[in-house]
């Protein structure tokens, strides 16, 4: 993956969305869980980070994944994640629209998360053990 382009790098993401989801860490065994809860900058409308270009100094916590630091990131992505599968030698799946040509092949196949979130300001902090969604990992 380090020898891809930028435009390469980028192309792998699917616009799942699923990466942008509040995650909670079990402090006894690290194991990361997701919610269905969504970073306040996710747009459920389009699936997409509201502000790309300035994510990460909007977003203090928001990881931008690069071909350097994939390696020791990508435990804790989805388990449908490109990036994550690649990483760990296997290969796109078949609703993968740069398998399918279609972008819209990631909702048809059930995998993204278009329509099915909250957002960060609907939820109660004490609350957030409630939206685990588990199958994500
Ligand atoms: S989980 Fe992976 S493929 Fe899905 S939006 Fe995040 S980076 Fe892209
Ligand atoms: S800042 Fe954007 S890319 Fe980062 S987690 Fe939030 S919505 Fe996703």
């Amino acid at each position: 993956m380090t020898d891809m382009s930028r435009d390469e790098w980028e192309a792998l993401c699917d616009g799942c969305g699923k990466c942008c989801m509040l995650k909670l860490e079990d402090d006894a065994t690290h194991r990361v869980h997701y919610t269905n809860i969504a970073c306040r900058l996710f747009d459920d409308e389009t699936c997409k980070c509201g502000n790309y270009a300035l994510r990460q100094q909007l977003v203090a916590t928001c990881v931008v994944l690069t071909p350097e630091n994939i390696e020791r990131n990508a435990h804790w992505m989805p388990s449908t994640c490109a990036y994550r599968l690649l990483e760990e030698g296997n290969t796109l799946p078949n609703w993968h629209p740069l398998i399918t040509g279609n972008p819209n092949s990631v909702q048809k196949s059930g995998n993204s998360m278009h329509g099915k979130t909250l957002a960060e300001y609907e939820v109660n902090e004490e609350d957030l053990e409630v939206h685990i969604i588990e199958g994500l990992l």
